[in-house]
């Protein structure tokens, strides 16, 4: 079932969104026992608004919002036990933009969005439900296991180097990240703030035209949106000939499968008649490395509001020696929080800031700039989405390093601020490995029609 297909049943008074509502709650509560998707699931909360009317075309669809977007009223955890009892005070623009959607639950997630796994959380691990021994991806692992096992119809998640994308492409579901400052991100819990985007994740690219539609556009409380008007997304056409980039990249380190996969898809690219153009690009390597030296030290500014006094938690109990206090308190962070905060909190500290965080930006300017030669000579430019199939949970937890490596191809798009897209590209026995595609800044229009042409030649 996509979105149209659920909204005509409903306009035609086919099924009812109590029928839906029933339904949906029901497989959510079951299916949450086996995969913990959810932190919290809204059943109260989403039965109270229940919609008469099916004004907009999102009215009563099922959709699933990760839990560092803020609702009004409901628990926003972030993923972390540090804000286990926080309430948001207001809605977040995309939610809001949202209409009334059915609020199935909020998604489980890496603390504050540090992380590829969904281990890092506060909450326990969300299992793939392609396998059930393999992680989901990250950080917006709930989102992604619950659209894949069709506990909703589309999820909003957050990607700041990938977290949309990769926990897509370990579930064989479409991810899709829009160029930075498309859909605001007021409301959203700040991860790295020049890197983070709202993004969606559904079963299929018309479903995910139809949701960028809905959230995309200029929002006043967010300086960094872009009031580019509005434009319909969902008129996808057929595009007939174009210039592709194939990304030229180290093969170490590649599950043989993630090669074939992207190998198949390359040659059908040539079968549909495009141009393919090898692409080497000289500083796209460093894009990792400039990323976990930016973001980190966002994090370590960001991360300054759980103080006890503006955000964070508070202890029931009184403390009178400080460093009690600080311990009860402080604690709540998980240890990839605790590593970034630090991390972030040397590289911007006064003796380091020119050979890091300096140096970082820099080169962050000079893949922005590669960004833009490049294409000037194509339309797209694509690649596997992640270089391995999904892997097992605990695989990757003793070493970070490992876990950062599997965002190596979704974090460039974040650097320079890109639109991207991850769909399933091959299956392999349960599981499937991903194809990502990144266009020109506020080309999602193009965009989503290359890849909806895509999952047709590929899948159907
Ligand atoms: N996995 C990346 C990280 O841990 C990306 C996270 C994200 O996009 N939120 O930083």
């Amino acid at each position: 079932m996509n979105i149209s297909d659920l909204r005509k049943k409903l306009d035609s008074k086919e099924i009812s969104a109590q029928e839906i509502f029933d339904e949906y709650f029901k497989k959510a509560e079951e299916e949450n026992k086996k995969i913990n998707c959810f932190i919290n699931i809204n059943k109260e909360y989403s039965k109270k608004r229940l919609s008469k009317e099916n004004n907009s075309i999102l009215s009563n669809i099922p959709g699933v919002i990760k839990d560092n977007i803020s609702i009004k009223d409901t628990i926003t955890t972030a993923g972390s036990r540090m804000l286990e009892k926080y309430k948001s005070p207001y809605t977040a623009s995309v939610v809001l933009n949202l209409k009334d959607f059915m609020l199935i639950g909020k998604g489980n997630m890496d603390s504050f969005a540090f992380g590829s796994s969904t281990e890092n959380s506060g909450f326990g691990v969300t299992k793939n439900p392609l396998d059930l021994t393999r992680v989901a991806g990250g950080s917006s692992g709930g989102v992604s296991a619950a659209i894949a096992s069709k506990l909703a119809l589309f999820g909003i998640g957050t990607d700041t180097g990938g977290s949309v994308r990769q926990p897509a492409s370990f579930c064989g579901v479409v991810g899709l990240k829009p160029t930075y400052g498309l859909c605001s991100r007021f409301g959203l819990i700040a991860m790295g703030s020049s890197f983070d985007v709202p993004g969606i994740i559904t079963q299929n690219v018309k479903d995910a035209a139809i949701v960028l539609n809905e959230i995309a556009g200029y929002d006043v409380n967010d300086s960094t949106s872009v009031n580019i008007g509005k434009k319909d997304y969902t008129g996808l056409k057929k595009i007939n000939k174009c210039k592709v980039g194939i990304l030229k990249f180290p093969e170490e380190g590649l599950d043989k499968e993630v090669l074939e996969g992207f190998s198949s898809s390359v040659n059908l690219l040539k079968s549909m008649g495009m141009d393919i153009v090898e692409i080497d690009m000289k500083y796209i390597k460093y894009s990792l490395s400039v990323y976990y030296v930016i973001v980190p030290s966002e994090i370590s500014a960001n991360m300054s509001r759980y103080d006890g006094i503006r955000f964070g938690y508070h202890p029931e109990e009184s403390f009178s020696v400080l460093d009690d206090f600080y311990k009860e308190s402080r604690d709540k962070f998980e240890d990839e929080v605790k590593r970034r905060i630090m991390i972030g909190t040397f590289t911007l500290s006064q003796g380091y800031y020119d050979a890091y965080y300096n140096k970082a930006m820099k080169v962050r300017n000079l893949i922005k700039q590669e960004f833009i030669d490049t294409f000037k000579d194509i339309d797209f430019l694509v690649s596997p989405t992640t270089p391995t199939l999904p892997f097992h949970i605990g695989e990757k937890t003793k070493s970070p390093l490992s876990m950062y490596l599997s965002d190596i191809f979704t974090v460039p798009a974040n650097v320079v601020g890109y639109p991207a897209i991850s769909i399933p590209d091959k299956k392999f026995g349960d599981l499937f490995s991903g194809l990502q595609i990144i266009a020109k800044p506020f080309e999602e229009e193009r965009l989503l029609s290359f890849a909806n042409m895509m999952e047709e030649k590929l899948w159907k």
